[in-house]
């Protein structure tokens, strides 16, 4: 199905429910309404001339407007581009020129940023991009207005021409380990991604989805819009960007049955002090994902927040992006220890990265999965395409986990993040869940360091619980004795108020690596 046949099938079967709210505003959308403006907003993209796989980019924090282009591109058949609020001119101009975009819808300022006159700097560089359509501005009012007075029965014709391999979007990678890589993702891929992510979270019509991550990001449109959409669920936008008071306002105000969140705005959400005089009694599940979750952070989020059915996802934006899930079903050591099992109708094995062969249960290699979620290609980077998916399209995800009997996943790290000392393969995770037990450390992030006589030490990042005045290596190392193998135990320990962090909530170890060097010299 394309993502606008799946949309019109929503909207006649749950008209007048409830599909968008907007906290920040009160705008509140039914499926009936979202529909005529999604319909208005492509037919006024369509006058500025946008026609099927031409690029459109979207630069803006988390709005009504992001989720209203996100279905108007796709019923034109148009490739949307997400491009990542955070990012600045010369990201921008990357953006803009790598994917070739014509038209870009944008905020005009949000926080420190300032996109138009960013915008302004950058256009006069890019002789692609023909029109800048700003988000609140008479800009955009023009452009729903042009809208309206179209004719929907051209978007009846366009939908005829459409198929579900087509490209419609762009989505840059975390840029956790490098450069962020353009995966350009199809209806098919992502609408097939979305539904079977609601499908195990259990949507329906009664559902209501409370999404404080990036729209930007696959997290927020597929996993949340996507998944809620296919269902007849309703999305809920708690602010532009991540604020743990504002989600857990709009959780209790709006009766949200589902949260989501990776790891460390879950620790915010469960450190904000508000949360104990909220009712968040509507809570049912939610999901988990982006990076490891500490078993303890989990615990709480199931007890505090009373999300018992919580899941936790792993994936990563070349495959659209889930491919393994938690089942409410799972017992909770399971839901806790593992990313759970495969999604219906995909495949995953775990190789030896140096063979390809497939390894026994239990033993780690990388993972390798294949289906309706694998991505067409990086844009515009066949090199790179060719790297990642293999000609039986096999996609070798760069991460590195271990399958037990029964199928499920356990995430050891990536493999760029593997540290090797003196011969011995260490995988920091393990070290990271370790320190989180440690009574004044809230959170701990473990990096190799170069180092002469071992090739790598280890040296531990921590974050410490508020009113304690420092942590010393020899303090850690005492802690760690007796209970770690002596070659796991970090060198060295670094206090920090917080890690370099993306966007999208992810902790930047290539950064925190090249900070380290510093900090050693
Ligand atoms: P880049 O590819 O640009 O370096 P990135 O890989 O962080 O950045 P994303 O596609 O946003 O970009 O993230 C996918 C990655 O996130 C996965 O490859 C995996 O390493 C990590 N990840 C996702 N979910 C989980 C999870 N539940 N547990 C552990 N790691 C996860
Ligand atoms: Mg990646």
């Amino acid at each position: 199905d394309t993502i606008g046949a799946n949309l019109a099938r929503t909207v006649a079967a749950f008209p007048d429910r409830d599909v968008l709210v907007e906290r920040a505003s009160g705008r509140r959308w039914t499926y009936e309404q979202f529909s005529e403006d999604v319909d208005a907003v492509a037919l006024g993209l369509l006058d500025l001339g946008v026609v099927k796989g031409d690029r459109v980019g979207i630069w803006s924090p988390n709005c009504a407007e992001w989720m209203l282009v996100q279905y108007a591109t796709a019923r034109l058949g148009a490739i949307l581009v997400n491009i990542n609020p955070a990012y600045r001119v010369h990201e921008l101009e990357f953006v803009l020129a790598q994917a070739g975009i014509r038209t870009l819808v944008s905020a005009t300022t949000f926080k420190t940023s300032d996109y138009a006159a960013m915008i302004d700097e950058v256009a006069p560089k890019c002789p692609a991009l023909h029109d800048v359509v700003l988000i609140g501005t008479p800009g955009w009012d023009a452009l729903l207005e042009a809208g309206r007075t179209g004719h929907p029965a051209v978007l009846t014709d366009i939908a005829r021409t459409l198929t579900a391999d087509d490209p419609i979007n762009i989505q840059y990678t975390s840029g956790t380990t490098g450069f962020p890589k353009g995966a350009t993702l199809s209806h098919h891929n992502i609408l097939n991604n979305g539904f079977f992510v609601g499908e195990l979270c259990g949507y329906d019509e009664e559902d209501r989805v409370c999404v404080p991550v990036p729209f930007y990001h696959c997290f927020g449109m597929v996993m949340g819009n996507l998944a809620a959409t296919s269902h007849g669920a309703c999305v809920v936008i708690p602010a532009p960007a991540f604020d743990p008071k504002a989600t857990l306002e709009a959780v209790a105000a709006e009766r949200c049955t589902s949260l989501y969140g990776v790891p460390t705005m879950f620790i915010a959400i469960l450190n904000e002090p508000s949360l104990d005089g909220l009712d968040l009694s509507s809570l049912r599940t939610g999901i988990m994902a982006g990076s490891p979750c500490p078993v303890e952070v989990m615990k709480q989020v199931i007890e505090r927040l009373g999300m018992a059915e919580v899941a936790i996802c792993y994936g990563m934006t070349e495959t659209s992006p889930v491919s393994t899930q938690t089942r409410a079903s799972d017992s909770l050591d399971r839901r806790v220890s593992t990313v759970g099992t495969v999604l219906p109708h995909l495949e995953i094995k775990i190789v030896d990265p140096e063979t390809g062969v497939t390894v026994p249960r239990g033993t780690p290699g990388e993972l390798c999965t294949r289906g309706y979620s694998v991505m067409l290609g990086y844009w515009n980077e066949p090199d790179r395409t060719a790297e990642a998916i293999d000609a039986a399209r096999w996609m070798h995800t760069g991460d590195l986990a271990v399958m037990d009997g029964d199928g499920y996943v356990t995430i050891t790290g990536r493999m760029k993040d593997m540290v090797i000392r003196g011969g011995e393969n260490i995988y920091p995770r393990e070290i990271e869940e370790f320190l989180y037990t440690h009574p004044d450390i809230v959170d701990a992030q473990v990096i190799g360091v170069p180092d002469e006589k071992y090739g790598e030490e280890l040296m531990a990042w921590v974050r410490l619980r508020e009113g304690v005045p420092d942590l010393t290596a020899a303090d850690l190392r005492a802690f760690c004795q007796g209970r770690l193998a002596h070659f796991k135990i970090p060198r060295y320990v670094h206090v920090v108020d917080e890690f370099p962090m993306t966007v999208t909530g992810k902790i930047r170890k290539v950064q925190m690596r090249a900070e380290a060097v510093d900090i050693l010299a």
